[in-house]
């Protein structure tokens, strides 16, 4: 699966979608991304993982929000 970029049709915030996996393959069910600055659901899909929901275009607020460790 690529990212997909999505804007909240609620809060107009846009966000990218990722999805994540074990190294092995589990039964694929439903899942849900929300987003992360009003909680509406902006995505639904099956995966064997689940969805990693990543704010984008906040770059004013990315120093302050920054929770990502530095590798
Ligand atoms: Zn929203």
């Amino acid at each position: 699966m690529e990212k997909i970029s999505l804007e909240c049709k609620n809060c107009k915030s846009k966000s990218e979608i990722r999805e994540e996996k074990l190294v092995f393959s589990e039964k694929k069910v439903l899942e849900e991304a929300y987003c992360p600055e009003c909680e509406e659901k902006i995505y639904e899909g099956e995966t064997d993982g689940w969805f990693h929901v990543a704010e984008i275009g906040k770059k004013d607020l990315a120093d302050e929000e920054c929770t990502y460790p530095m590798p």
